[in-house]
């Protein structure tokens, strides 16, 4: 009988092992799952599960959804060799799971700080749901925090914390915050709002060391120039590397992120890769692509299991983002960078808003904050022109008080 195996049960995995049987696929399907914890949702870690005083993880599915499709769940089991040639996948316990087909879906650790800078091991990260423990347990009772790193998580993180009342400093060592996902605009836009609630925001500013309080238990966070910051807690948020080493042990190809088609194969043909472990070739870019998300690794998820199953393969979507942090809800897609002008479109909402990116009249990326609405009209919209705009939205464009 045809099998698939799949390493990783997380937002990608469980999405392909679901959208395999969307699709018909009726041969046997594994997932093997390093956490013990039914698959659940890792937005929540860094917004409601921070934020709760009491919190148990949201499933992906429930508990019920594996049986009843036929998926074998296994919870806890690592995934530790991979024999491309025999087909065949050796776990921890020295078990060989053998397969007709292979996804690999083993997601991003966090990049961690090197032992000379962080010697006692005193920085904390985000990434599952021990690490959420960890941090709860430490900012329950903390009054102070730094947080490294102006991306996402670190601005959810922050903005949590700020709402705690605990008084947090963050450290970015770029010229603004979230400089890659975003524009400038609306960076700006987000660091006001987040130095309006309290946040003690510095830019260019780099992490020399952290050590321990001598006498006490929280850190000295050491800055790059010589100043100190004595802080309770050190959340580090420094960026992600994908989990690719399995794959690369077992000679597929790697360079961060395992390479693969723009269907999603690998070099070998019997394997695919989906999700932050997975750099696609984009035929547009011209290069190998990878995406730190969850709704385009489920886009990926999905084509992979059409393709497995011998179905029509979907459109690949334009990779779409969102975050949370305090009370804006901030949604993107689409090229931010290479948009060379912006405009900005005012929502229905109180205070909401997005921020059109254009390259010559076409537009080419959509910032949105807190009209999700809004947000899904014009993410269909990329890609058209401004007369479609103009027709589709009750909109003048350009309008006439920019240029
Ligand atoms: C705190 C936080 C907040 C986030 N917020 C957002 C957000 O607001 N919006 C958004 O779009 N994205 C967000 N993300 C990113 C999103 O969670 C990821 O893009 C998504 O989880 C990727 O899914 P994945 O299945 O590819 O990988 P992962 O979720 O990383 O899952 C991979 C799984 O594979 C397991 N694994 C790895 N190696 C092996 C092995 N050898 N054997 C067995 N199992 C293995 C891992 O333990 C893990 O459970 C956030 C991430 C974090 C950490």
């Amino acid at each position: 009988m045809s099998s698939v195996l799949i390493v990783g049960g997380s937002h990608a995995g469980v999405a392909a092992a679901s959208a395999l049987r969307t699709e018909g696929y009726a041969g046997a399907i594994k997932i093997i799952a390093q956490e013990p914890a039914l698959p659940y949702h890792r937005p929540q870690l860094s917004k409601e599960a921070l934020r709760e005083e009491v919190f148990s993880p949201q499933p992906l599915r429930p508990e019920g959804f594996y049986e009843k499709n036929g998926l074998v769940l296994l919870c806890g089991a690592t995934a530790s060799q991979l024999h491309l040639q025999d087909r065949c996948v050796v776990d921890a316990n020295g078990q060989c799971h053998d397969y007709e087909t292979l996804i690999l879906a083993c997601g991003a650790s966090p990049r961690r700080l090197p032992e000379a800078a962080d010697p006692e091991r005193r920085a904390l990260y985000l990434r599952n749901f021990d690490d959420l423990r960890a941090l709860k347990a430490r900012l329950g009772s903390a009054r102070s925090m730094a947080v490294v790193g102006g991306g996402l998580i670190g601005l959810e993180v922050a903005a949590v914390a700020l709402a705690k009342g605990v008084s947090t400093t963050l450290l970015e060592a770029g010229e603004r915050i979230m400089q890659r996902s975003v524009s400038r605009s609306i960076s700006n836009y987000l660091a006001d709002r987040h130095c309006a609630n309290g946040l003690d925001l510095k830019l260019g500013t780099t992490l020399a060391s952290i050590e321990r309080q001598a006498g006490g238990k929280g850190d000295v966070v050491f800055l790059e120039g010589g100043e100190a910051l004595n802080v309770d807690l050190t959340v580090v948020a420094v960026g992600i590397a994908p989990n690719d080493g399995l794959a690369r042990a077992a000679g597929l190809q790697v360079d961060d992120g395992i390479l693969t088609s723009e269907q999603g194969r690998t070099v070998d043909p019997a394997v695919y890769a989906i999700g932050d472990c997975a750099a696609w070739f984009d035929p547009d870019k011209g290069r190998h692509i990878r995406c730190e998300a969850v709704n385009p690794g489920q886009d990926q998820a999905k084509r992979v299991a059409a393709a497995i199953a011998g179905r029509p393969v979907p459109a690949l979507g334009i990779p779409r983002y969102w975050t949370h942090q305090g009370a804006m809800n901030l949604q993107m897609a689409g090229d931010v960078h290479g948009a060379t002008k912006e405009f900005v479109l005012k929502a229905p909402e109180s205070g909401a808003f997005s921020v059109l990116g254009f390259q010559d009249d076409r537009l080419v990326a959509v910032q949105t904050i807190n009209a999700p609405r809004q947000f899904m009209q014009l993410y269909q919209l990329i890609g058209t022109d401004s007369d479609r705009l103009t027709a589709e939205l009750d909109w003048e464009f350009p309008p006439s008080h920019h240029h």
